[in-house]
């Protein structure tokens, strides 16, 4: 289908696209890659009168180093993020993530903060977000402000982002050392996972020293699987040492019932994927 008519508006500078926002109200929509908004438009879900497209602004796009985070920039497109060196290095969770999300095309169009505010929650970098203890970084009106992702993810397709409000970049913090691995259920390659987990592991010899966990649709928004990462803490990275904390994974989910699997089908992979997902994390295998 075509979309309904709107204007398209592509500034050069944050501060640009946030007057047009203020200008246009609920009735302006923001650009990004489009690989959700245009098919949303296509299917006339929404109609805005104005399309802000952040394309034209190279202040939010690429990777860098600042100290104690790697910082991405909204407008970096998964592609960039899952080829670059800093983010392998220091936040190899996000790399292993975008290895599976969509296809080659997709990556290419698709964005970090497009995807993390469009809060679908079978998107894959939600969770490994989460995981990592990500902080989104929103412009408004106001200034800036920097959320917490625990904070960032409200409800399905709803995040911190208010509606006169851009996500300008993603501070991930590092996680030099670490392991990391993201397990995917799909039932057909390149799409949206039935479940999926995100498991990143620092290992002291051959002991998990810390853990930390994120499960992707398993409720509303990304879950961090918290009693997992407490019962990984000082076991061996072996299948013995991981099964018992991995059964936990479902604790405190709220996972959904659709075509692809009912919740309880959902509870049992993610107790699976999770223990393939630690496992192969920590190098070992089972
Ligand atoms: C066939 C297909 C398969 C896919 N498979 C997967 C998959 O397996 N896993 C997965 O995770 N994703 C998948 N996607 C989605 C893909 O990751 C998209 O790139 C992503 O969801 C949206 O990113 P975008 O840059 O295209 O954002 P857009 O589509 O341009 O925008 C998405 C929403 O976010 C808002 N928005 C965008 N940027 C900002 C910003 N900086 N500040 C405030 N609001 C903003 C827009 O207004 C819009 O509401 C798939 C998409 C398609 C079409």
């Amino acid at each position: 289908m075509i979309p309904a008519q709107f204007d398209y508006l592509a500034p050069t500078t944050v501060e640009e696209a946030l007057a047009a926002l203020a200008q246009h109200g609920d009735e302006a929509k923001i650009l990004a890659g489009g690989q959700s908004l245009l098919p949303v438009l296509r299917m006339r879900l929404n109609a805005p009168e104005m399309v802000i497209d952040l394309g034209k602004i190279t202040s939010l796009r690429g990777v860098r180093d600042d100290g104690d985070a790697i910082v991405v920039g909204a407008m970096t497109q998964h592609s960039v993020v899952g080829s670059d060196p800093l983010v392998a290095e220091h936040a190899a969770l996000v790399s292993k993530a975008v290895e599976h999300l969509a296809d080659v095309q997709i990556r290419h169009r698709g964005t970090f903060g497009g995807a993390l505010a469009h809060a679908d929650p079978a998107g894959d970098l939600g969770a490994p977000a989460l995981a990592l203890g990500a902080q989104f970084v929103i412009q408004g009106p106001g200034g800036t402000r920097t959320v917490p992702a625990e904070e960032f993810f409200v409800d399905l397709f709803e995040t911190a982002i208010g509606e006169d409000e851009i996500l300008t970049e993603v501070r991930l913090p590092k996680h030099t050392g670490w392991g990391a691995h993201y397990e995917k259920f799909v039932r057909v390659a390149h799409q949206w996972p039935i479940v999926a987990v995100a498991a990143a592991v620092r290992l002291e010899g051959g002991t998990i020293a810390e853990a930390r966990v994120g499960l992707t649709n398993m409720g509303n928004t990304p879950v961090r699987a918290h009693a997992v990462e407490q019962a990984l803490v000082g076991q061996p990275a072996t299948p013995d040492g991981v099964r018992d904390a991995a059964a936990r994974a479902a604790e405190g989910t709220n996972p959904p019932s659709d075509l692809n699997g009912d919740a309880d089908y959902r509870r049992h992979l993610a107790t699976v994927l999770t223990r393939r997902a630690v496992l192969t994390a920590a190098g070992a295998t089972g």
